[in-house]
């Protein structure tokens, strides 16, 4: 189905196949692909939820080392109204001390389109840029690499800061929002796992290349709108 991936069409109604899954949609394999290079093992619509409100919810992915929905979402499908209402739903309700499966229960997250800007300044030579993302419900997610098991996965800032996996402390830990641009997205995230500070460097590095090669007039070559 690869030459179905032809740059201009609207990214929703491209069915896409990777890795023996085919995705409503390239962002989905694109998100799928992030998630992989992560490490971060994830499911593909495993489960149709009957939300409280009686509304049937097919989710996008179950992550279930990290007890995470991923929920995404392009230009043309804005709703995120079912991805709320799962995401308040599943989230920790313990009296006292939390005894979910995962700290603060299930999370929800919103995978949105690639960011491909630092400010003015257009970062991302190729056409996948950064991850970007939000919490369906509550507190802000943030991505961070648990020291203990190393498994990578996002949190909130709600304390106890702990890995969703072991459970371990994650206090003293470096966690990233999108907007720090640590997350290489999709098929431009040939990118394996490393040091934080070498991708910093790469992301200095180009934004640096980019002020001085561009001063005065923006690439607005956009991935996934026509
Ligand atoms: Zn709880
Ligand atoms: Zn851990």
């Amino acid at each position: 189905m690869t030459d179905l991936h032809t740059d201009g069409q609207p990214i929703e109604a491209l069915p896409t196949e990777y890795s023996g899954t085919t995705f409503r949609s390239r962002l989905e394999a694109d998100w799928a692909r992030t998630l992989d290079t992560q490490r971060i093992l994830w499911q593909y619509e495993p489960e149709r939820v009957i939300l409280p409100s009686g509304a049937h919810y097919l989710p996008d992915f179950w992550l279930p080392e990290i007890g995470t929905w991923l929920e995404v979402k392009g230009p043309a499908t804005p709703r995120k109204e079912k991805a709320v209402e799962l995401g308040k739903t599943r989230a920790c309700r313990c009296d006292g001390p939390c005894a979910c499966a995962w700290p603060g229960g299930e999370m929800v997250l919103l995978g949105w389109v690639a960011e491909r800007t630092h400010g003015d300044i257009n970062v991302a030579r190729s056409r996948s840029g950064y991850a970007s993302w939000a919490a369906a419900h509550g507190p802000s997610a943030y991505f961070v690499l648990c020291p203990w098991c190393g498994l990578r996965q996002w949190i909130t800032l709600r304390r106890p800061w702990k890995c969703r996996a072991c459970c371990r402390s994650l206090e003293s830990e470096e966690l990233f929002q999108p907007h720090d641009r640590v997350l290489p997205f999709g098929s431009g995230s040939v990118w394996s796992p490393a040091d934080t500070a070498a991708i910093r460097r790469e992301i200095a590095e180009q934004i640096a290349e980019a002020e001085a090669a561009d001063s005065g007039h923006s690439r607005s070559e956009a991935p996934y709108e026509e």
